[in-house]
Protein backbone atom coordinates (compact mmCIF):
# COMPACT_ATOMS: atom_id res chain seq x y z
CA UNK A 1 0.00 0.00 0.00
CA UNK A 2 1.17 3.87 -0.90
CA UNK A 3 0.81 5.96 2.52
CA UNK A 4 0.62 9.26 2.09
CA UNK A 5 3.24 11.57 4.22
CA UNK A 6 1.87 14.82 2.82
CA UNK A 7 0.58 16.31 -0.43
CA UNK A 8 4.13 15.96 -2.01
CA UNK A 9 5.63 12.52 0.08
CA UNK A 10 4.56 9.59 -0.33
CA UNK A 11 6.10 5.88 0.77
CA UNK A 12 4.84 1.69 0.81
CA UNK A 13 5.06 -0.23 2.96
CA UNK A 14 8.14 -2.46 4.22
CA UNK A 15 7.65 -6.57 3.63
CA UNK A 16 8.69 -8.76 6.22
CA UNK A 17 8.77 -12.56 4.53
CA UNK A 18 9.95 -10.96 0.78
CA UNK A 19 12.29 -8.33 2.82
CA UNK A 20 10.73 -5.66 0.16
CA UNK A 21 11.70 -2.42 1.63
CA UNK A 22 9.95 0.88 1.93
CA UNK A 23 9.82 2.68 -1.47
CA UNK A 24 9.72 6.54 -1.36
CA UNK A 25 7.92 9.07 -3.35
CA UNK A 26 8.76 12.34 -3.60
CA UNK A 27 6.91 15.09 -5.97
CA UNK A 28 7.73 18.46 -7.30
CA UNK A 29 5.50 20.87 -9.62
CA UNK A 30 7.89 19.67 -12.76
CA UNK A 31 8.67 16.13 -11.59
CA UNK A 32 8.55 13.15 -9.15
CA UNK A 33 11.08 11.10 -8.05
CA UNK A 34 11.10 7.62 -6.50
CA UNK A 35 13.65 6.42 -3.73
CA UNK A 36 14.96 3.05 -4.08
CA UNK A 37 14.10 0.59 -7.07
CA UNK A 38 12.70 -2.15 -5.00
CA UNK A 39 13.15 -5.82 -4.63
CA UNK A 40 12.07 -7.31 -7.82
CA UNK A 41 10.58 -6.12 -10.82
CA UNK A 42 7.48 -7.23 -9.48
CA UNK A 43 7.73 -4.99 -6.67
CA UNK A 44 8.97 -1.60 -9.06
CA UNK A 45 5.64 -2.58 -10.71
CA UNK A 46 3.16 -2.82 -7.71
CA UNK A 47 4.64 0.43 -6.51
CA UNK A 48 4.41 2.27 -10.33
CA UNK A 49 0.45 0.51 -9.92
CA UNK A 50 -0.26 2.02 -6.60
CA UNK A 51 1.18 5.41 -7.25
CA UNK A 52 -0.89 5.93 -10.45
CA UNK A 53 -4.22 3.96 -8.21
CA UNK A 54 -4.01 7.20 -6.12
CA UNK A 55 -3.84 9.63 -9.15
CA UNK A 56 -0.23 10.98 -8.64
CA UNK A 57 2.15 11.32 -11.66
CA UNK A 58 4.45 8.31 -12.70
CA UNK A 59 7.84 8.84 -11.11
CA UNK A 60 9.83 10.42 -13.78
CA UNK A 61 13.80 9.50 -11.77
CA UNK A 62 14.73 6.93 -9.32
CA UNK A 63 17.09 7.67 -6.74
CA UNK A 64 19.02 4.57 -5.40
CA UNK A 65 20.00 4.06 -1.68
CA UNK A 66 22.60 1.40 -2.16
CA UNK A 67 23.10 -1.20 -4.17
CA UNK A 68 21.48 -4.26 -2.03
CA UNK A 69 19.30 -6.46 -3.89
CA UNK A 70 16.42 -5.37 -2.19
CA UNK A 71 16.63 -1.70 -3.16
CA UNK A 72 18.38 -2.42 -6.72
CA UNK A 73 16.78 -5.59 -8.78
CA UNK A 74 13.28 -3.62 -9.60
CA UNK A 75 15.49 -1.24 -11.93
CA UNK A 76 15.19 -3.43 -14.77
CA UNK A 77 11.23 -2.38 -14.56
CA UNK A 78 11.69 1.47 -14.75
CA UNK A 79 11.90 3.29 -18.06
CA UNK A 80 13.32 6.61 -16.14
CA UNK A 81 16.65 7.54 -15.33
CA UNK A 82 18.46 6.66 -12.27
CA UNK A 83 20.67 8.12 -9.84
CA UNK A 84 23.14 6.64 -7.89
CA UNK A 85 26.66 7.38 -6.31
CA UNK A 86 29.78 5.87 -8.71
CA UNK A 87 29.99 3.18 -5.85
CA UNK A 88 26.87 1.96 -6.02
CA UNK A 89 26.79 1.62 -9.35
CA UNK A 90 30.58 -0.33 -9.51
CA UNK A 91 28.62 -2.43 -6.77
CA UNK A 92 25.71 -3.51 -8.76
CA UNK A 93 28.12 -4.06 -11.47
CA UNK A 94 29.65 -6.85 -9.43
CA UNK A 95 26.82 -8.56 -9.12
CA UNK A 96 26.17 -12.04 -10.86
CA UNK A 97 24.35 -11.11 -14.45
CA UNK A 98 23.03 -14.31 -15.03
CA UNK A 99 20.30 -15.95 -12.71
CA UNK A 100 18.15 -19.26 -12.22
CA UNK A 101 17.37 -21.51 -9.63
CA UNK A 102 20.49 -23.47 -10.00
CA UNK A 103 22.90 -20.26 -9.96
CA UNK A 104 21.13 -18.80 -7.23
CA UNK A 105 22.22 -22.35 -4.92
CA UNK A 106 25.33 -22.26 -6.48
CA UNK A 107 25.89 -18.78 -5.64
CA UNK A 108 24.77 -18.98 -2.16
CA UNK A 109 26.94 -22.55 -2.06
CA UNK A 110 29.80 -20.49 -2.53
CA UNK A 111 29.19 -17.93 0.12
CA UNK A 112 27.69 -15.16 -1.97
CA UNK A 113 24.68 -14.14 -0.69
CA UNK A 114 24.08 -14.44 3.58
CA UNK A 115 22.09 -16.85 4.44
CA UNK A 116 19.81 -13.86 5.62
CA UNK A 117 19.17 -12.57 2.26
CA UNK A 118 18.63 -16.61 0.83
CA UNK A 119 15.47 -16.54 2.48
CA UNK A 120 13.69 -13.78 1.68
CA UNK A 121 15.39 -13.89 -1.94
CA UNK A 122 13.87 -17.70 -2.09
CA UNK A 123 10.45 -15.99 -0.88
CA UNK A 124 10.48 -12.99 -3.82
CA UNK A 125 11.84 -15.20 -6.24
CA UNK A 126 10.43 -18.56 -7.11
CA UNK A 127 11.92 -18.44 -10.37
CA UNK A 128 15.48 -16.55 -10.22
CA UNK A 129 15.62 -16.28 -14.30
CA UNK A 130 13.16 -12.91 -14.41
CA UNK A 131 16.06 -11.32 -12.63
CA UNK A 132 17.66 -9.20 -14.71
CA UNK A 133 20.40 -6.72 -13.25
CA UNK A 134 20.40 -3.18 -14.30
CA UNK A 135 22.81 -0.46 -14.39
CA UNK A 136 22.02 2.82 -12.84
CA UNK A 137 22.15 5.27 -15.90
CA UNK A 138 23.53 8.66 -13.94
CA UNK A 139 25.95 8.60 -10.73
CA UNK A 140 27.85 11.09 -8.72
CA UNK A 141 31.04 10.71 -6.35
CA UNK A 142 29.86 12.57 -3.25
CA UNK A 143 26.34 14.18 -3.52
CA UNK A 144 23.88 15.95 -6.07
CA UNK A 145 21.47 18.58 -5.29
CA UNK A 146 18.36 17.96 -7.99
CA UNK A 147 14.97 20.48 -8.31
CA UNK A 148 11.81 18.99 -8.63
CA UNK A 149 9.97 21.95 -9.36
CA UNK A 150 10.29 24.25 -6.07
CA UNK A 151 11.39 20.89 -4.62
CA UNK A 152 14.93 20.40 -3.65
CA UNK A 153 16.02 17.32 -3.31
CA UNK A 154 19.50 16.18 -2.03
CA UNK A 155 21.75 12.89 -2.70
CA UNK A 156 24.43 12.31 -0.26
CA UNK A 157 27.02 9.61 0.19
CA UNK A 158 27.16 9.31 3.90
CA UNK A 159 29.42 7.06 6.69
CA UNK A 160 27.15 4.74 7.65
CA UNK A 161 27.45 1.57 9.39
CA UNK A 162 25.51 -0.36 7.20
CA UNK A 163 27.25 -0.41 3.67
CA UNK A 164 30.00 1.85 1.76
CA UNK A 165 28.54 3.21 -0.41
CA UNK A 166 25.14 4.55 1.04
CA UNK A 167 23.24 7.42 0.49
CA UNK A 168 20.97 9.80 2.25
CA UNK A 169 18.08 11.59 0.23
CA UNK A 170 16.78 14.44 1.97
CA UNK A 171 13.73 16.92 1.02
CA UNK A 172 14.40 20.08 2.67
CA UNK A 173 10.67 21.69 1.98
CA UNK A 174 9.02 18.53 2.95
CA UNK A 175 11.17 18.07 5.94
CA UNK A 176 12.13 14.28 5.38
CA UNK A 177 14.66 12.24 5.01
CA UNK A 178 14.89 9.05 3.27
CA UNK A 179 17.70 7.10 5.00
CA UNK A 180 17.82 3.74 3.08
CA UNK A 181 19.05 1.15 5.29
CA UNK A 182 21.90 3.59 6.63
CA UNK A 183 21.06 3.23 10.50
CA UNK A 184 21.15 -0.18 10.38
CA UNK A 185 24.22 -2.96 11.31
CA UNK A 186 26.19 -4.74 8.59
CA UNK A 187 25.56 -7.53 7.25
CA UNK A 188 28.09 -10.03 6.84
CA UNK A 189 27.85 -13.72 6.07
CA UNK A 190 25.63 -14.95 8.95
CA UNK A 191 26.54 -12.26 11.59
CA UNK A 192 25.47 -8.49 11.66
CA UNK A 193 27.96 -6.06 12.34
CA UNK A 194 27.63 -3.18 14.94
CA UNK A 195 29.83 0.10 13.68
CA UNK A 196 29.65 2.64 16.20
CA UNK A 197 32.05 5.01 15.04
CA UNK A 198 30.55 5.26 11.96
CA UNK A 199 26.65 4.98 13.25
CA UNK A 200 28.03 8.20 15.38
CA UNK A 201 29.40 10.29 11.80
CA UNK A 202 26.14 9.49 10.87
CA UNK A 203 23.81 10.62 13.51
CA UNK A 204 25.83 13.86 14.26
CA UNK A 205 25.10 14.33 10.06
CA UNK A 206 21.69 13.82 10.70
CA UNK A 207 21.25 16.10 13.59
CA UNK A 208 22.36 18.99 11.72
CA UNK A 209 19.86 18.73 9.01
CA UNK A 210 16.09 20.21 9.73
CA UNK A 211 13.93 17.34 9.34
CA UNK A 212 10.74 16.28 11.17
CA UNK A 213 10.68 12.68 10.08
CA UNK A 214 13.19 9.85 8.30
CA UNK A 215 12.41 6.56 6.78
CA UNK A 216 14.32 3.90 7.31
CA UNK A 217 13.49 1.08 4.25
CA UNK A 218 12.20 -1.36 6.99
CA UNK A 219 10.62 -0.02 9.79
CA UNK A 220 8.16 2.67 10.59
CA UNK A 221 8.53 6.02 10.02
CA UNK A 222 10.88 7.99 13.00
CA UNK A 223 10.52 11.35 14.71
CA UNK A 224 13.68 13.09 14.52
CA UNK A 225 13.13 13.92 17.92
CA UNK A 226 12.98 9.41 19.00
CA UNK A 227 15.72 8.92 16.82
CA UNK A 228 18.42 8.87 19.30
CA UNK A 229 16.82 6.75 21.66
CA UNK A 230 15.47 4.43 18.20
CA UNK A 231 19.29 4.03 17.78
CA UNK A 232 20.82 3.93 21.14
CA UNK A 233 21.71 0.26 21.86
CA UNK A 234 24.00 0.95 18.59
CA UNK A 235 25.89 3.03 19.50
ZN1 LIG B 1 20.73 -2.90 2.82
Amino acid sequence: MLNKYSDNVYYSDYGLYDDRPILGYIKGDKYALMVDAGNSEAHARQFLAEVEEKGLPKPDFVVLTHYHWDHTFGLSALDMPSFASEETYELINRAPKEWNNDLFRKYCEEGNIEPFCQEHMAYEYPDFSVIRIALPTITFKEELKIDLGNQPVLFKKQINPHSTDGVIVYAEKERVVFLGDSTSLELKGPDWIKHPDKLQKLYDYLETLDYDTCFHCHFDPIKKANLYDWLKDNF
